[in-house]
């Protein structure tokens, strides 16, 4: 289930064991227009691996492999990934739920379109399929947009005035500083200003240790600062247009975005403790698998070399079952 990048590594490794595509296996998405995550992100973004790091293992994106890729360049690549494989997904279709005939080795997949019973199922369904929200953003009521960095294309979306960016990590950085040429932005963070993590990979592995410090971009904080963007401390409240800080200010803003992060696509598997983990993307429930989703398996499985270990292991588990 699913066919972003983790379903189709998934595929890929079942394919090399032998696997035919539409005869023994099938991927199943969700998506009705048939896209993938990465064509809904706003296209000024670029990723933070540079080229060279944000490929499948031995199958490099074309172009500089110094440069860091827009994510049409990964839908790009997801696509003449998936026409070598001869992949044909099955979209629009929603994984609902998942069980266990009686006690033997047949699961029953509940989608939006029906029931079907098969013996494997490997959740790809992604570690970033929905936007999360603080519990208090229900309290907002801004004159001008509220909206998630998930919803977020262009800065014509966001009225003129202050805007509120609601969380300092990449995405809040790369939202914010798409906005500061237009718009008089405010990004609260969580550490109270000071960077807490490194942007970028190094750009050149070529260069000299001493060559990479001189290189090295500016702190994006700093950046945001001599574009005269506000940093300032978290955001712990909202009433309609007035946010609360946790240095106990308070301001009014027009427009709010929620950089606040995204929540697993997993809510269609049992319940634990059904799904303790002992070997990561392996469920306690036999046939059941993820592939992706860090929680289930190593930190890096959502990234596009990551999740290679976790495709080849689960096609190794598939292939060795009885
Ligand atoms: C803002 C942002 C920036 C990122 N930047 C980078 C980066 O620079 N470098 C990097 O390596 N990684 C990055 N990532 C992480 C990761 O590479 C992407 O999130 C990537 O899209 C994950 O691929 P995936 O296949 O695991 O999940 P997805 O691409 O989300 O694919 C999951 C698929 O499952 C489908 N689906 C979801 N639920 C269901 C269901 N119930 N039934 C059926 N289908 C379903 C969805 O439609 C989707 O097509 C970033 C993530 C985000 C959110």
């Amino acid at each position: 289930m699913g066919a972003g990048q983790a379903g189709l590594a998934t595929a890929a490794a079942l394919i090399a064991r032998g696997m035919e595509p539409q005869r023994d296996f099938v991927v199943i998405d969700r998506s009705p227009r048939a896209q993938r995550a990465w064509s809904e992100r706003w296209p000024s973004m670029r990723l933070l691996s540079n080229a060279e790091h944000s490929s499948f293992p031995r199958r490099p994106l074309e172009g500089d492999p110094y440069r860091h890729p827009t994510p049409g360049d990964i839908e790009n690549y997801l696509h003449r990934f998936e026409a070598e494989l001869g992949i044909d997904p099955v979209w629009g279709v929603r994984a609902v739920a998942v069980t266990r005939y009686g006690t033997g080795p047949t699961l029953c997949l509940k989608t939006t379109i029906g029931e079907v019973q098969t013996r494997n199922i490997v959740c790809a369904t992604g570690a970033a399929a929905r936007p999360r929200f603080p519990e208090w953003a229900a309290d907002v009521e801004v004159e001008g947009v509220q909206m998630h960095t998930n919803a977020y294309r262009t800065r014509e979306q966001i009225p003129h005035g202050r805007v509120l960016i609601v969380g300092g990590g990449n995405a809040g950085v790369e939202v914010a500083f798409d906005l500061a040429n237009s718009h008089d932005v405010t990004l609260a963070v969580r550490s109270g200003g000071t960077e807490v993590q490194a942007r970028r990979f190094p750009t050149h592995p070529r260069f000299s240790p001493w060559r990479r410090r001189n290189v090295a971009q500016e702190p994006p904080y700093d950046a945001l600062r001599n574009r005269g963007v506000r940093i300032r401390d978290a955001t712990t409240g909202a009433q309609g247009t007035e946010f609360t800080f946790s240095d106990g200010s308070r301001q009014t803003y027009q427009s709010v975005v929620f950089a606040t992060g995204y929540v697993a696509g997993d809510e269609w598997l049992p319940t634990l403790p059904q799904l303790q983990r002992r070997i990561p993307t392996v469920t306690a429930l036999p046939g059941l698998f993820v592939a992706g989703i860090p929680t289930h398996s190593h930190a890096k499985a959502n990234t596009l070399p990551g999740v290679w270990t976790d495709a080849t292991r689960i096609a190794r588990f598939i292939h060795a079952r009885p």
